[in-house]
């Protein structure tokens, strides 16, 4: 991404909270870079085992649910060229329970080991989500431990990042990737998310319909600036 991409990106983390964390929101990018060689290792801190949706018509129940979200992870990882994965193994919907220094002690170990290009978490503000924020923060207080800051970038949702003035940032903090060629790979890890995804009537209409409700960019935020909500601007997404 930017400085990065002059170099060639070749090892890419990513830290995200549930399965399907990295489809929905940057899948476009990750196939872009797996694509172009990158090395892309993703953790999940949870399995989504309390995620509301169970199929539809549900068919999965609370006991069965986490198998099968980390199946449906492994297919997208394999359609999106992520060669490797790995788990905290924290429950769903508790990450912001765990002691926050052995969790950022965890991350750490790993960036340290992969020594990564490109880090992606969530923003420990703007995750929508208690564990979003929650893994989003451990990443970047492991970043800082490790010294690598300056490879960190956040996700964000849609196109929030066109207007980074909203947020308190300038069109210098936000890298934007052309995901164009990549939606039917982000198509077919969404339908590899089934049980998350067969409730959405979008996801399965024919490929070209289906395609053309993705955005062809996905945004990120370098980390190490301050954004600051502009009053009247909704925080969570
Ligand atoms: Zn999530």
């Amino acid at each position: 991404m930017n400085h990065t991409e002059q170099r060639g990106v070749r090892k890419l983390l990513a830290v995200f909270a549930h399965p399907d964390d990295e489809t929905f929101i940057c899948g476009g990018t990750l196939a872009k870079y797996a694509g172009e060689g990158t090395e892309i290792t993703l953790v999940s801190a949870t399995r989504g085992e309390m995620g509301r949706r169970m199929g539809n018509p549900p068919y999965l129940n609370r006991e069965t649910i986490a198998a099968a979200r980390e199946r449906e992870l492994r297919e997208a990882c394999r359609i999106l060229g992520v060669r490797e994965l790995k788990f905290l193994d924290i429950r769903d919907k508790t990450v912001e329970f765990i002691d926050e220094e052995l969790l950022a002690g965890r991350v750490e170990t790993w960036i340290r080991e992969i020594d990564p290009d490109v880090i992606l978490t969530f923003h420990e503000q703007w995750g929508g989500h208690p564990d979003h924020c929650a893994i989003g923060k451990a990443t970047t207080a492991a970043c800082r431990r490790a010294g690598l800051e300056e490879r960190l970038f956040f996700i964000s949702f849609g196109d929030m990042m066109e207007r980074p003035e909203l947020f308190g940032y300038t069109r210098t903090d936000v890298v934007k990737i052309d995901v164009s060629a990549q939606l039917e790979l982000k198509l077919a890890a969404f339908r590899a998310h089934r049980c998350q995804s067969e409730i959405d009537e979008w996801v399965w209409l024919p490929d070209r319909e289906a395609v053309a409700r993705f955005g062809k960019y996905e945004y990120f935020i370098k980390a190490g600036q301050t954004g600051q909500v502009r009053p009247g601007v909704q925080r969570s997404f």
